[in-house]
């Protein structure tokens, strides 16, 4: 394994992405793209990191702004808890280091949101700390050039694997970990596809020489998913929108959303409940989280009051100042295609 170490670094020295948060080693601009990386791929992530950096240019606007702000910033992104750390370990930072970010694996690992993973990306590549960072880029890279066909899905796997990159791990620990992530990320590719001509690596690599690398890494998800289906409203009244804050707890917490209802309403018993002016059925969306997807069914509902305890807001003021979380998106791109549709 230790032979792969130089090969590598000199490869990452020449082969490089320019991102822009590797424009310095400033751990705040690394943090939020590894924060914004942990589920999102990097080609979206970029325009994201952008613009949140501009709008929360450091730690201490990050610990200051509004929620609904942050979660605007963030719209789009997904996995909105992520935001909702950041935040929160902003705060720790400016309380209990006086806005100077940790220096140490131990204290960052601490910090609200930040796992192994980011701790050892943060404390490597700012304070060159030697330390491991595995994440699923560097499990498929390890599984292949050791030719494991053990679950990488499974804590134990990545355990082990840490061990041994612990053991090769050289003093410039940084620029090894992202070495390796960017191998996983432009070279190594998931599922049938990775570049071996193009590997610096290949010639120590045992799923190349053995021709496994379609087999390798094993991925068993023993995970239950569950499944739920929604109705999804979208009321309008008077060049208004209906839209409702999501609890401040649980899945999308904090979030704006149209009203909705469990299960599949039909546009008759809809009419029942609602006495509209007007109803349309808009379409079908799936929306995939960890654990749950969920099935809707959308309609447009013209209502002859804006009644409820909802919060009712233009076409634009939605659009501007409300993060709706990607789940909801569809139903709102369907209003955009409507002929006659309401948001000019
Ligand atoms: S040789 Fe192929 S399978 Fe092995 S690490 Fe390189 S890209 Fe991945």
């Amino acid at each position: 394994m230790e032979k792969i170490v130089q090969p590598l670094m000199q490869w990452f020295e020449t082969h490089q992405r320019e991102l822009p948060w590797r424009k310095d080693k400033e751990p705040y601009h690394v943090w939020v793209s590894e924060i914004m990386l942990q589920q999102t791929r990097i080609e979206a992530v970029k325009k994201y990191y952008t613009r949140f950096i501009q709008e929360i240019p450091d730690i201490e606007s990050l610990s200051l702004i509004s929620e609904d702000k942050l979660l605007k910033l963030w719209e789009g992104l997904g996995y909105y808890s992520r935001a909702k750390n950041l935040q929160k370990a902003a705060r720790t930072i400016m309380q209990k280091y006086h806005g100077e970010f940790p220096r140490s694996y131990e204290e960052i690992m601490k910090l609200s949101g930040i796992g192994e993973y980011t701790a050892g990306a943060v404390a490597s590549i700012c304070f060159r700390e030697k330390v491991t960072a595995v994440d699923g880029n560097v499990l498929r890279v390890m599984a292949r050039v050791l030719g494991s066909r053990e679950n990488v899905l499974l804590p134990q796997t990545k355990k082990e694997f840490t061990k041994q990159l612990a053991k090769i791990l050289p003093q410039q620990a940084g620029i090894f970990n992202e070495a390796i992530m960017e191998l996983g990320e432009t070279v190594c590719l998931p599922n049938r596809s990775p570049l071996c001509g193009e590997c610096p690596i290949a010639k120590y690599c045992v799923s190349c020489r053995d021709g496994l690398t379609s087999e390798i890494p094993v991925r068993i998800k023993s995970l239950k998913r569950k499944k739920e289906e929604k109705t999804v409203l979208i009321l309008y009244c008077d060049g208004k929108i209906a839209i409702e804050k999501r609890l401040s707890e649980g899945l999308l917490s904090g979030m704006y959303q149209f009203p909705n209802r469990d299960g599949f309403d039909t546009p008759e018993q809809l009419k029942e409940k609602l006495h509209p002016l007007s109803i349309s059925f808009l379409g079908k969306a799936k929306h995939t989280f960890t654990h749950i997807d969920w099935y809707m069914q959308g309609y447009l509902v013209t209502v002859r009051e804006q009644c409820g305890d909802f919060l009712w807001v233009s076409p634009q003021e939605l659009t501007e100042q409300y993060a709706l979380p990607t789940a909801f998106q569809p139903f709102w791109k369907m209003c955009h295609s409507l002929p006659d549709s309401f948001i000019k």
